[in-house]
């Protein structure tokens, strides 16, 4: 076990530890993540740490900021290279929708280990923008490919559907902080399925050349959620995994990698839209 306890004179802020399992307290565990637990510190040291310190938040945190800076980058060159105002559009709601949920993903991970207090309002915030994320993406996708009326009247059926439920689970079955894993998992499924399913489909029936885009991005999906709500690979060999490949981490890239695939998505549907 390493603990760096850091001086602090004068102040209240608790010390900084990275500790085991054991060590750390209860809403912080992770089942079969045996070490580097983050405890103590103030939300400047969380950050700072973020530079300097491989604990087992570090690299969900980092896979974030770089797929952020990967999403900048790709609106940015379709800004540059065409003038088309609904090409931009399409591509400013898929950024924002990734934009305006990564702040608050990389705050859950960095400050957790501070307390209990800064898990709940950061988890509750990432959960609830994460649901608007997925929304998002489908207005982006909806605007961007050329679907007939019947098509845009059922899809809205089913979203509505999808956040009746997503209301239920986060409102009366649970608090929205105190959802376990696997049921968080399954819902985000559901969110999933109920927004972007229908127009994956209709995407890979009707535009040509998007049915292996669409095709790959659900088997990323699929085997991402099925690692996390499973807690692969870190139940195979506990311990081994903690800060640099455990399930947490892998979902994150999985999230990232399809995020790329959503970009290629709305290139492909937008080539052939009429101009
Ligand atoms: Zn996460």
């Amino acid at each position: 076990m390493r603990a760096d306890d850091e001086q602090r004179s004068g102040t209240s802020v608790p010390p900084v530890k990275v500790v085991d399992f054991h060590q750390a307290p209860t809403y912080l565990r992770r089942p079969y993540i045996l070490h580097g637990y983050r405890v103590g510190g103030t939300r400047r040291m969380a950050l700072a740490a973020l530079f300097y310190e491989l604990n087992n938040e570090t690299l969900n945190a980092w896979t974030m900021i770089l797929g952020i800076i990967y999403s900048t980058w790709r609106f940015w060159t379709v800004l540059i290279d065409t003038a088309r105002a609904e090409v931009h559009i399409s591509f400013l709601i898929l950024w924002f929708a990734a934009a305006s949920h990564v702040g608050f993903s990389i705050a859950l991970h960095a400050f957790i280990g501070i307390s209990e207090a800064e898990r709940v309002v950061f988890r509750t915030l990432d959960v609830v923008m994460l649901q608007q994320s997925i929304f998002l993406k489908g207005v982006a996708f909806c605007l961007a490919l050329p679907v007939p009326g019947w098509f845009l009247t059922f899809y809205v059926f089913g979203v509505v559907v999808v956040l009746m439920y997503s209301f239920y689970t986060c409102t009366i079955r649970n608090r929205i902080w105190t959802i376990p894993k696997p049921e968080l998992a399954r819902h985000m499924q559901y969110i999933t399925f109920g927004y972007l399913l229908p127009l994956w489909t209709y995407a890979a029936l009707n535009i040509g050349g998007l049915t292996l885009v669409a095709s790959i991005t659900f088997l990323i999906w699929f085997g991402g959620a099925v690692l996390y709500a499973k807690h692969y690979p870190e139940r195979l060999w506990p311990g081994v995994f903690d800060c640099v490949a455990s399930s947490h981490i892998l979902m994150h890239l999985v999230a990232q990698s399809v995020h790329v695939l959503e970009y290629r998505f709305l290139d492909r549907a937008l080539a052939d839209v009429p101009k």
